[in-house]
């Protein structure tokens, strides 16, 4: 039978009225707190703590508190109370966190399985779900007890301090200290160990609440050919002038809107585009304010024109928000294509039945995922649950995120830490309240205060950036999300073009479903007339092996010096893409040979031209242009290999008329961000793209017609079992970048190892061919999806301690392996890290691969000073 206490008076502290207090458990007298840090070096462990007779009964399960650890204060999580009396002098609990905040029972259950999961402790699994902030912006409190002062033993400055904080109620320690002028670190701890004074310690948001705008936009009913005029009649200039404003939002289009400076900076407009889809209602709105500062208009203007039914008001996210929340047109979605109308069967059967259900969605770029994923979050949310969407990186994603912005105006909130602090929270703030059911953000979106999560999508589920690779919970994504899903009985929705090898397998297997889109849908072949597959763009591979025999050397083949001449002829854009930055990849003496390296790292320096400067790119440690060798003295030094600063130099040599720009890391800085470059390109300011990574991912660029990537090989020679997977991948994304607007993209791969099936699969789009192969090759090896992987890495100074570590580690291994009679289990290591060393430190690592890990990973005792990625996604 359980007994629940009365609702407790101080949770009227608590700032938000809106969520009734959880009802809590009878009174018990001690908890077991997950506390941050590690205690005697077992992550499991929990700490027996007494919860204060004053606190009894307010504490719960899943909440946040501070707790006396050694001479500190840390944060920990209660994970159960009870009235077991441990055999030593509990401590007691300090202060629950304020605002008051609670783990759900869901999130409760997901941290305790990731603890298990990626071997961390459970705070630090917890630590993702906290409020932004929590650890970081806590603030000590001063407040009084209302005990009785013993008048005698109290120093002058002592009683003053208590009438003070008796005056001014509860107050925070450095406001105290300003106040008195004086740190006051004798008075306050006597005052609190005579029972007359309390710290508190609080979380302090200055948060805006995020107040919503007024929007105007145009609807269809105003959008004929008719002229305005005609339509509110001749007496009415001014409903006129607003609907003759709103219409020149509203051309129909189906280019993303950019704003412009010119008309007062939020301003939208529209480009119009020919072969725009009358199917697609795209109306830009306007902020009202912009509309009344734009036109003569007024209210009474406004709400006569919203009678005729030609406008509507409505409420949005305004300018307190995160910009990329605010709407850029209105879209209303279009028809389905037969193909995406069995996909959307499928998933809305799946939505509506709310039981667990893990999906697939393999589809090409363009082939229509993204408005699959549209819909199910609408589905959801009239359903009156939330959909988390996540992304691989919020920056470069910047198109979906308005995608869904545009189609659930003031529906969407958005979690990054890009965003402010304040933003942050108010936005973390909205989600817990339940008043956004869609959430967009990177891998950690997935841990939002969402109340009742009934779908989980992500996006791009093959990219690399779904791990977490530092610090601890070194967590998959994928995983969680499924376990997340699991316990909300919720959809999971796994979208990708180039699937995981392990998810396309598990698909395989019907452990997910399998859906599929195999059309392309075109912006000039699409809606109501169906998904006519366009086509794919051409891809060519150039041996570069032939180039250099042919005495052809230099960064670019024939071809592709064609390509881009070609392209440029046609008023039409190049991407070149290029995996790394810099100038040059390694400077070295000519007269001694000896190369530039990073002293910390052992690993060549590149050179930026930009800014004169060798830079690491492992430990990002600069040094200026050498001078002279600093071996030999020799002022003889060369530059050797091709960055992208290189390849963009080479182009304009070959091409003096084309206007180049480059598009890396370095390209990127306080005042120019991603932003920017992507309005420079489609707004046809440069002709061509010299870029890494970043350019390869994501983006929609229509003028973008031909693609050349330098040196398809960089990452297949990488001591990585996903070597082929990545390279794979990433020449798939970069081809299709080009032509996603018309036929005719073209794409050029230069390789030395043209051969290689992963090469050869992205030459012809074919993802099955390529899963073929590699399934092969992984089962031969027995690597992931045939086993699982864990990874240890030891750093240290002296590298002769990594060996040694590293022996003992795999001894324990090897131990518990045979205890546990386990025959599936391979140690490989210890050995040096493809990174041997960083920042001074050396790095070596163990990998364990087993079919029965978890068994493994529960029996064996960590060691201290080795991490630990469990299911590693990167062994470099
Ligand atoms: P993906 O997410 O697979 O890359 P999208 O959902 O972004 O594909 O679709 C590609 C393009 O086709 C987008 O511009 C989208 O607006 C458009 N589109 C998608 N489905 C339809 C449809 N049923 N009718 C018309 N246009 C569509
Ligand atoms: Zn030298
Ligand atoms: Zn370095």
């Amino acid at each position: 039978m359980e007994e629940y206490a009365e609702e407790p008076s101080q949770s009227a502290r608590s700032l938000d009225a809106a969520t009734p207090p959880a009802p809590l458990r009878e009174a018990l007298p001690y908890a077991e707190v997950a506390i941050n840090g590690t205690y005697g070096g077992d992550r499991r462990i929990t700490l027996t703590y007494e919860i204060p007779a004053r606190l009894r009964g307010r504490i719960d399960r899943g909440q946040l508190i501070w707790a006396p650890l050694k001479q500190k204060l840390v944060l920990g999580v209660i994970v159960a109370t009870h009235a077991q009396e441990p055999d030593f002098a509990a401590r007691p609990i300090h202060a629950p966190v304020e605002p008051e905040f609670r783990l759900s029972p869901h999130q409760l259950t997901l941290a305790a399985w990731m603890a298990e999961r990626y071997c961390c402790s459970l705070f630090e699994a917890a630590l993702p779900m906290l409020p932004p902030g929590a650890s970081r912006r806590s603030v000590v409190h001063l407040v009084t007890t209302g005990a009785p002062p013993p008048l005698s033993d109290l120093s002058p400055k002592a009683r003053r301090l208590l009438g003070f904080l008796e005056e001014r109620g509860e107050t925070s320690l450095t406001a105290v200290q300003e106040a008195f002028g004086s740190s006051l670190v004798t008075v306050v701890p006597h005052l609190e160990r005579l029972g007359l004074i309390e710290r508190v310690a609080r979380v302090v948001h200055e948060v805006p609440r995020a107040r919503e705008e007024r929007w105007v936009r145009i609807l269809p009913a105003a959008l004929g050919t008719e002229e305005p005029t005609a339509l509110v009649g001749p007496r009415s200039p001014r409903q006129a002038a607003v609907l003759e404003l709103l219409r020149r939002q509203a051309r129909i289009g189906k280019h993303e809107v950019r704003e412009t400076k010119a008309e007062g900076e939020r301003v939208a407009w529209l480009r119009d585009e020919e072969n725009s889809l009358p199917e697609v209602e795209a109306v830009a709105p306007l902020p009202l304010g912009d509309v009344y500062r734009l036109t003569e208009a007024n209210r009474a203007i406004l709400r006569s024109l919203e009678e005729k039914g030609f406008i509507e008001v409505f409420g949005a996210p305004g300018r307190t928000e995160p910009k990329a929340l605010r709407p850029r047109r209105y879209e209303s979605p279009p028809p389905l294509t037969a193909e995406q109308g069995e996909v959307w069967e499928t998933v809305a059967r799946s939505l509506q039945a709310r039981r667990f259900a893990p999906f697939l969605l393999h589809g090409v770029t363009g082939s229509g995922k993204t408005e699959i994923y549209l819909r199910a979050a609408g589905a959801t949310a009239r359903a009156g649950r939330q959909t988390l969407v996540l992304v691989p990186e919020i920056a470069l994603t910047s198109q979906i995120v308005a995608r869904f912005a545009n189609r659930f105006p003031g529906k969407v909130a958005i979690l990054h830490s890009g965003l402010k602090d304040a933003e942050r929270y108010a936005q973390w703030e909205l989600v817990r309240r339940g008043e956004r059911p869609i959430v967009i953000g990177p891998r950690s979106a997935l841990f939002a205060p969402a109340p009742d999560i009934g779908l989980i999508i992500l996006d791009e589920e093959h990219e690399s950036s779904y791990k977490q690779a530092a610090p601890d919970p070194r967590y998959d994504a994928r995983t969680v999300a499924e376990e997340l899903a699991r316990l909300n009985a919720a959809t999971l929705i796994l979208g990708s073009a180039t699937p995981d090898i392990g998810t396309r397998w598990r698909a395989e297997g019907g452990q997910i479903g399998l859906l599929e889109l195999h059309g392309r849908v075109g912006p000039a072949t699409g809606g109501a007339r169906g998904a006519i597959p366009l086509e794919l763009p051409g891809v060519v591979a150039v041996d570069m092996r032939q180039e250099l025999r042919s005495g052809h050397t230099g960064p670019f083949s024939r071809a592709l010096i064609a390509l881009l001449q070609e392209t440029l002829a046609a008023k039409e854009q190049t991407i070149l893409f290029l995996n790394r930055r810099g100038l040059s990849t390694f400077v070295q003496c000519h007269a001694c040979g000896g190369v530039f390296s990073c002293p910390r790292c052992d690993i060549p320096y590149v050179y930026h031209g930009d800014r004169e400067t060798l830079i690491c790119h492992r430990c990002n440690g600069r040094e200026n242009r050498p001078r002279q060798c600093q071996t030999c003295g020799s002022s003889e030094i060369s530059y050797f290999g091709a960055g992208t600063q290189r390849i963009e130099r080479e182009v304009q040599a070959l091409l003096p008329k084309a206007r180049v720009m480059r598009w890396d890391q370095d390209a990127i800085s306080a005042k120019v961000d991603a932003g920017q470059l992507l309005a420079r390109v489609q707004d046809h300011e440069v002709d061509v793209i010299v870029g890494t990574q970043m350019v390869a991912k994501g983006l929609d660029l229509p003028l973008v017609t031909s693609i050349g990537v330098i040196n398809a090989d960089t990452m297949l020679n990488l001591p990585d079992f996903r070597a082929g997977e990545r390279t794979f991948q990433l020449l798939t994304q970069v081809a299709g970048r080009a032509g996603r607007r018309g036929p005719g993209g073209r794409v050029i791969l230069q390789s030395y190892t043209p051969e290689h099936y992963a090469v050869n699969a992205a030459l012809t789009h074919d993802y099955a061919d390529f899963y073929r192969e590699e399934l092969d090759f992984r089962r031969t090896h027995r690597y992931p999806p045939f086993s699982r992987l864990v990874r240890f890495v030891y750093r240290h100074a002296d590298e002769t301690v990594c060996m040694r570590e590293g022996d003992k580690l795999a001894r324990q291994v090897a131990i518990v392996a045979q205890h546990l009679g386990l025959e599936d289990l391979d140690i490989m290591g210890p050995t040096p890290c493809f990174a041997a060393k960083m920042r001074d430190l050396y790095q070596w690592q163990l990998i364990i691969r087993s079919n029965e890990l978890d068994t493994v990973m529960r029996h064996l005792p960590i060691p201290y000073g080795w991490t630990v990625d469990v299911d590693p996604v990167s062994m470099l």
